[in-house]
């Protein structure tokens, strides 16, 4: 295809990179060592906080029983099971849901980032919030040398078009991982690479991974625990597996949609979005949050507060960490992570929900309405492919400017027209979701050393977010670190005391 043609797709460039704050710069006061500093990813002021300058923060004007900072999955989880009490709910961004957070074309939802869950959360989402289940039914294909081979690590190895030598030591590998304990050997297994378990077998098997564990779990097979690698050859190549998943189009951004439409009229003036947190400090009886909101400081004070923001800003928030806490917070390493969806207006790719492309500048890329594509009625408008494409920690300024993401995109798309037969078609638009630190990379012993550290409860705050539990960033685990610190919370309320 020539440049020129390319030259008429629509480029759609969206998302913040600048995670922390858009603050205007006049609030700034003068540096101070005890200053809490926000770290925004290209924002100039952001940087500026962060090398010591400090606010002049206001006295506290109101006074609720939780503050919940952050409003992604997990901040969303903690106001729907504080919804009986007086909690005020802040994000900094427009819209709630962070990494689960869906956008539409033409009435289609697409994802911007989480694709799916596993059944317990799908279970408890249907009886807390009434959510439809929605099973993928459909093990991950891969594409290779331009051929769709279903099911990879199940029958799929047979088939894969490589020498038979090749397959052979896949299939090896496969059984070699099947009988590894996990739980047994979690403390040794989660201290080494994932790549020491590859050794002497076929390179392609490290290429596959290398792709598979930066889209899942934010690191390459030589970064990323043995233990979470090994769980995952087991869930797709198991003798006895069962596909547990689930999704709703738009991927997980679906359950944010839900939680958001469902406390929006219960909580009213308590849910602010464009409210960007720059400090949290405990008080004798309670703890003060400060918040950017309309160009303006504002203070509250709270009995309790649930940070559900990611460590590495809150590390930056929150006053009085303890310095191992502080310490095991900042250990912590986020991979850059864009998404490029393709929107066509014909049908390109249907075969499988989650395919696998070793070797292209993505690493995978999902069907957007994979889960309702066989029901009564519906009609694919368009071909919605998500492509999920992972960056290297060096490459993440490339999301910086626009002309960057844009190239990012654009080599997505050309990967892509290379990919299979049929593949060399137009799309009719082209997103790209720019997110400088969004997901944890699950390295070495993070599961098992950093992570208990990280979310210790102070005397008023308590950490909830995806990346206080590990092994992996998952909206599983952003539930999970919900409802620990919403417990946590409770107890705090009660006068109870708060266990770990
Ligand atoms: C590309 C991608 C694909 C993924 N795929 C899957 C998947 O298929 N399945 C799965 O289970 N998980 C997946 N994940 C991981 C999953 O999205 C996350 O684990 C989950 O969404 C985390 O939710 P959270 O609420 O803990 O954190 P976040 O989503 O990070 O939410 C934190 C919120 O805090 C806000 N915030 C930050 N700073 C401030 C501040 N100073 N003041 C106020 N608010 C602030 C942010 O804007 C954000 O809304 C994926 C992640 C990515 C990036």
């Amino acid at each position: 295809m020539s440049a020129n043609r390319r030259d008429f797709i629509k480029y759609v460039v969206a998302g913040a990179v600048a995670s922390g704050c858009p603050i205007d710069q006049t609030l700034l006061a003068a540096p101070n060592d005890t200053a809490p500093q926000v770290e925004g990813e290209e924002n100039r002021i952001c940087h500026q906080v962060r090398d010591g300058h400090t606010f002049t923060l206001p006295p506290a004007t109101k006074r609720h029983d939780v503050v919940i900072v952050g409003g992604g999955i997990s901040g969303l989880t903690a106001a729907h099971l504080l919804q009986h009490r007086d909690c005020l709910l802040l994000e900094k961004e427009p819209h709630f849901g962070g990494n689960a957070y869906a956008m539409e074309h033409d009435g289609m939802a697409f994802s911007t980032a989480a694709a799916y869950t596993e059944v317990e959360v799908a279970d408890w989402l249907a009886s807390e919030i009434g959510m439809e289940k929605l099973p993928i039914a459909n093990w991950d294909g891969t594409i290779i040398q331009g051929e769709f081979i279903p099911d990879t690590w199940g029958d799929g190895l047979d088939h894969l078009p490589y020498s038979q030598s090749i397959r052979e030591s896949f299939k090896k590998f496969r059984h070699e991982m099947l009988g590894i304990d996990v739980e047994n050997r979690i403390a040794e297994l989660d201290n080494q690479p994932f790549s020491n378990f590859m050794k002497g077998y076929a390179p392609e098997i490290q290429q596959w991974w290398d792709g598979f564990g930066p889209s899942n779990w934010g690191a390459v097979s030589n970064e990323s625990s043995a233990a979470l690698g090994i769980w995952a050859v087991q869930f797709a190549g198991g003798e006895k597996r069962v596909d547990n998943r689930y999704t709703w189009p738009g991927g997980l951004g679906a359950i944010s949609k839900r939680y958001t439409e469902l406390l929006r009229p219960k909580m009213g003036e308590r849910m602010v979005g464009g409210a960007t947190i720059v400090s949290v400090a405990q008080q004798k009886h309670e703890a003060h949050v400060t918040y950017m909101h309309a160009g303006a400081l504002h203070t509250v004070a709270a009995k309790a507060v649930i940070m559900a923001t990611p460590k590495f800003i809150t590390r930056r928030i929150v006053h009085g960490l303890p310095q191992k806490q502080n310490d095991a917070m900042g250990k912590i390493r986020y991979q850059p992570y864009p998404i490029v969806n393709l929107i066509f207006d014909q049908p390109i790719f249907n075969k499988g929900y989650d395919n696998w492309c070793p070797g292209n500048r993505f690493t995978d890329f999902i069907v957007a309405d994979w889960v309702v594509r066989n029901k009564p009625g519906y009609k694919q408008k368009h071909n919605i492919l998500t492509c999920y494409t992972p960056l290297r920690e060096h490459e993440r300024a490339l999301l910086l400017t626009e002309a960057g993401a844009q190239k990012i995109a654009a080599e997505v798309l050309h990967d892509f027209q290379m990919l299979f037969p049929g593949s060399d078609v137009n799309p009719k638009e082209v997103h790209i979701y720019r997110r400088g630190h969004p997901l944890f990379m699950s390295t070495p012993g993070q599961y098992t050393k950093t992570m208990p550290l990280v979310r210790e409860p102070m005397e008023r705050v308590f950490f909830a977010n995806t990346d206080s539990e590990g092994p992996e960033s998952t909206t599983a685990m952003a539930i999970q670190a919900a409802r620990r610190a919403v417990k946590q919370a409770e107890a705090r309320l009660a006068g109870k005391p708060v266990a770990a």
